[in-house]
């Protein structure tokens, strides 16, 4: 494990994909829901306020965990996730970011967005 936690460019990379999927994702599926401005404290909130976002309660829920998680990833360079060994998300998490990246993707494919796709899964 790596000695506290240090967040260099290539996490804050993997960090405003994340931000960016779950963002298409809540507006897209949970247009209606109650937005909130998501915050944390300590390296997840450092990670987070350089993003102005508002996201459903669920959604928020989903952001934190997937920063915290990506801030703890003990592999340097981080393998994606999909072909990783440790499976670290909770659970309900593991499912969900994967409907979120199953969703945005095909949304950003449509969009001419692939960069951003490639930035995460290589
Ligand atoms: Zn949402």
């Amino acid at each position: 494990m790596k000695q506290g936690i240090v967040i260099n460019e290539k996490i804050n990379r993997d960090i405003e994909v994340l931000v960016e999927f779950i963002k298409i994702y809540c507006s897209g599926r949970h247009g209606n829901a109650e937005k909130n401005r998501i915050a944390a404290r300590g390296p997840v909130g450092r990670c987070l306020e350089a993003h102005d976002l508002a996201l459903c309660r669920e959604c928020g829920r989903l952001l934190l965990h997937a920063v915290s998680k990506r801030l703890i990833c003990p592999y340097d360079p981080k393998p994606s996730c999909k072909k990783c060994l440790t499976h670290c998300y909770a659970p309900g998490y593991r499912d969900k970011i994967r409907e979120v990246m199953r969703y945005s993707g095909m949304r950003l494919i449509r969009k001419g967005g692939l960069g951003l796709i490639k930035k995460y899964f290589n």
